[in-house]
């Protein structure tokens, strides 16, 4: 094995979703000053890639793409044992779509090179489109296995794939590369060590802005992304009052007959 590759991403911390809002003019989530952890699949794909190093050798590389803030996200997965990261951050990245940001990834993965692997999580918690993986693989020119629930090795230099369907699973063999996203169930991610902490802070992580990877401006950024969001309505919940009046055992009877209206039970 050369080199695995895992794309991880930055989200809000859930702690702190209710100061997430959205920006009425670009119509784009508002995410400053909110702490960001890392997308919590991306800890599967990574204690995968580290399985695999493990394993097979070679080399766990981290690919992110987001602003300078993003180190601190990034030394976690530098902790937990990555090799070295490379982030991916430039103003004229802001905005980006899923086909954009894929393209950047892709971008990306060709400028570290030399990879037989390429890992993200199949989903992330805050955008959830689940489409980057598969336009990935897609510009890569790459196979793509999404719902990856368990890997393995078999004779001839394959990798073994086990891939969640709809009522079961499916066993598929790839040769390299491969570009896979994963599911929980893949793994458990390790614990960070202490020493893994300590060993973060002297691992690399190279900063690359469009000057070096040469992405074409009309296909980046808001101006370059196909998706345009039409509108943006937050919707208010009011909840509606009634108070039920009479004895004990009268507003049981009322609340139950409600509840029973409501189609939440059956009598
Ligand atoms: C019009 C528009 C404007 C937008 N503007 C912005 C913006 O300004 N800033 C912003 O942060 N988002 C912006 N977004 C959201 C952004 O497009 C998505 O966050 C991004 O495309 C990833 O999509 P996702 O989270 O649905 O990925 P998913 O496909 O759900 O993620 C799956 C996996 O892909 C990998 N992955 C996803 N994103 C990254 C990444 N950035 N780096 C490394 N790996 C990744 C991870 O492994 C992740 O688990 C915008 C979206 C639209 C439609």
């Amino acid at each position: 094995m050369n080199r695995i590759i895992v794309c991880v991403k930055p989200v809000p911390d859930p702690k702190h979703w209710d100061k997430v809002s959205m920006d009425p003019e670009t119509k784009t989530l508002k995410r400053e000053g909110i702490p960001n952890i890392m997308n919590p699949l991306d800890k599967h794909a990574l204690e995968a890639a580290l399985a695999l190093r493990e394993s097979r050798g070679g080399e766990v590389v981290l690919l992110s793409m987001a602003p300078p803030f993003a180190k601190t996200t990034i030394r976690e997965g530098l902790a937990m044992g990555a090799d070295r990261a490379v982030l991916l951050s430039d103003r004229v990245f802001a905005g980006s779509d899923s086909l954009a940001t894929a393209e950047i990834l892709a971008a990306g993965c060709r400028w570290i090179g030399d990879f037989d692997i390429v890992l993200c999580g199949n989903l992330s918690i805050d955008g959830s489109t689940a489409q980057i993986c598969s336009q990935l693989a897609e510009m890569l020119e790459l196979p793509n296995v999404m719902h990856v629930i368990g890997l393995g090795e078999s004779a001839g230099d394959n990798l073994v794939i086990t891939q969640k369907i709809e009522n079961g699973y499916v066993k598929l063999a790839s040769g390299f590369p491969v570009v896979l996203s994963v599911r929980k169930e893949l793994n458990k991610p390790r614990y960070i060590p202490f020493t893994g902490i300590l060993a973060a802070e002297s691992k690399e992580i190279t900063m690359l802005s469009n000057k070096d990877l040469c992405v074409d401006p009309e296909r980046i950024g808001l101006a370059g992304s196909p998706t345009k969001m039409a509108g943006l309505e937050v919707r208010k919940f009011e909840r509606r009052k009634e108070k039920l009046e009479g004895t004990v055992d009268d507003i049981v009877e009322k609340l139950v007959e409600k509840i029973y209206q409501c189609g939440v039970i059956e009598c």
